[in-house]
Parts: C-alpha cells; sequence; structure tokens
C-alpha cells in the first residue's frame, strides 16, 4: 500500500465517535483467487457461489485487483467488454490505467484516483494499463466495487466521476491513529465527494497499531468491512479477521467498531439494501430475464457501440 496518509494528521477534521451498540459479526469470508479480463489476478470476497446477495446488497461485486509486481511487458488490462444497469467504481492504490468508452468517456487513473462510471443504459469499454505501465512494469493495486442501481434508474446515460485521490474526504478518528478517506456518502459526520444514486457510504481506512474506529452506522443500511492488509478485530465481540477476509456484520446495531491489532487498511462499505429482483448475466445486471435478453441483443447488434479509435 502506498503512503496515502498525509505525515501531518492533527489537521484533519475529526469523525464523530460512536460506540452505541456496535453490530455483532454475522459471517466472515476469506475472498477467492481468481483471474480477470485478460488474466490479473483478483481477489473477490464477494460474490461467492451459492452466497446471499441480500446480505451485500446494493453491492454486487468486489474485487481487489492484485497486488501484482509486472515486469517490462508483462501488465494486463481488460479489453473491450459491455457493461449495463448498474456502475463501476475503480479505486486504484498503485499502478496507472486509462479507461476508454464507446461514449467517448472514460480517463487516466493513478494511485490514489476513484473512478465511478456509471454504465446505466450500457457501454463498451477496456479497462488497461497505460502504455508507460505495460512498458516499465511496476506494482498494480485496486479495487472494483460494482454497485447496483435501482429499477428506475437502470436506463441512465453513462456517466463518469473521476475522484482524484486528493478530492477524496480525509478525516481521522478521535484517538488519532487512523486515517479515513471518505469516497461517497457520509460518515462520522463528514461527507464524501462522489454521488451515487441509492444511500451508501464506501471508505477507506488506515488504522495504525493500537487505533480504533467507531462510528455510528445508519440501522437500514448493511454494514461490510474487507481487509485489504493487516490484521483487525471487528463488531460487539471483536472478531479476528485477516487479509483478504470480508466481515458481513448483522442488522442488529447502531455502530460499527473496527480495531487494529496491527497497521491495517480496510474498506468500510454500506448501503440501503434495494430489495428489487436480480437478474444477472455476466456483465449486465438487470432485473428480468427478458432486459438481460435485450442487453444481448444490443449488445450483438453492436447498439452499445465501440470504442472510438485514438485520436491520431
Ligand atoms: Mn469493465
Amino acid at each position: 500500500m502506498p503512503a496515502i496518509t498525509p505525515t501531518d494528521t492533527s489537521v484533519l477534521r475529526v469523525l464523530e465517535e460512536s460506540h452505541d451498540s456496535p453490530r455483532p459479526v454475522q459471517s466472515i469470508v476469506t475472498a477467492q483467487a481468481s483471474f480477470e479480463g485478460a488474466g490479473f489476478p483478483v481477489n473477490r470476497p464477494f460474490p461467492q457461489p451459492g452466497a446471499d446477495l441480500g446480505a451485500t446488497d446494493p453491492f454486487l461485486m468486489l474485487d481487489e485487483m492484485g497486488p501484482i509486481q509486472y515486469g517490462p511487458g508483462e501488465a494486463v488490462g481488460a479489453p473491450d467488454h459491455p457493461h449495463r444497469g448498474f456502475e463501476t467504481v475503480t479505486y486504484l492504490f498503485d499502478g496507472e490505467m486509462e479507461h476508454r468508452d464507446s461514449t467517448g468517456g472514460g480517463g487516466l487513473l493513478r494511485g490514489v484516483d476513484t473512478q465511478w462510471m456509471t454504465a446505466g443504459a450500457g457501454l463498451v469499454h477496456s479497462e488497461e494499463p497505460t502504455e508507460a505501465m505495460l512498458r516499465d512494469g511496476g506494482l498494480m493495486h485496486g479495487t472494483q466495487l460494482w454497485v447496483n442501481l435501482p429499477r428506475a434508474d437502470k436506463l441512465t446515460p453513462p456517466r463518469y466521476q473521476n475522484l482524484d485521490g486528493d478530492k477524496l474526504t480525509l478525516a481521522r478518528s478521535a484517538d488519532g491513529r487512523a486515517v479515513v478517506r471518505i469516497i461517497a456518502g457520509d460518515l462520522g459526520g463528514q461527507s464524501g465527494p462522489g454521488t451515487t444514486h441509492t444511500p451508501i457510504v464506501y471508505a477507506h481506512a488506515t488504522i495504525d497499531a493500537g487505533g480504533q474506529l467507531a462510528l455510528a452506522w445508519p440501522t437500514d443500511y448493511n454494514a461490510l468491512v474487507y481487509v485489504l492488509r493487516g490484521r483487525v478485530r471487528v463488531g460487539d465481540d471483536s472478531r479476528t479477521v485477516g487479509e483478504h477476509q470480508l466481515v458481513v456484520l448483522g442488522r442488529d446495531g447502531e455502530s460499527v467498531i473496527v480495531e487494529a491489532d496491527e497497521t491495517a487498511d480496510v474498506l468500510l462499505l454500506g448501503g440501503r439494501p434495494l430489495r428489487e429482483p436480480v437478474a444477472w448475466y455476466g456483465p449486465f445486471v438487470m432485473n428480468t430475464k427478458q432486459e438481460i435478453v435485450d442487453s444481448l441483443e444490443l449488445f450483438e447488434t453492436g447498439k452499445l457501440g465501440s470504442i472510438p479509435p485514438r485520436p491520431e
């Protein structure tokens, strides 16, 4: 993980603390290692075969991409492919990627930038290492979160929010031992810059050994903690959770507590479940089977477009 914590954390805003009835741990899931796109390694805490989609709703998928150290010429990405009916949120810690799409959208991502792509009505895009990354190699590490869209917004026009690293809301815990970058939503009295279609919170916390985060959590939100690095204790009974593990917290309780035994990086995720039918086929996430059939036809007949050639 890169050094993305300011050296002087005393200047940061302070997150309001809450220890009110901490939520219990419902389950701890170890991410599955696999490969995506042209063959980059991912750790996937959810979804997993047979998993209850309701436990993570409105989130569909979380992939930790890498970390992987590439040599010159080795870096791979995900060449042209479609998406429809949801959003992909890419948060890059290390490395460089270039996203391009059939609407002319996209952008360059460097650690620690976030790109929030609303696929909505549909597009074709590519997610590739930059030319420099391909030529020189280097460390690639990031996450991609899939956020479902409510039925009413499934066909919203594609849109990008390029949230550069310096635009994220930085705040520290009351004990000064945790720094939190809020990407979207409200947390401890602070708000992130991302605009969302339904109420969610998405944040990244770095917690020093001995530090504690204790935050109020809306009672109608799911609550998830994913450990990127280190080891933490979570929940009302301080269950120990390690690297590449996801904690699903139960619904009873009003706060989320994470304590670090060693320096740790965790993602905090929560949202109000959509509780709508999910019809999911590969890169398409709709509400009905017919909408999936329609999506495939749009793609196969070229109606989701193609990525324009690079300007000369
Ligand atoms: Mn994609």
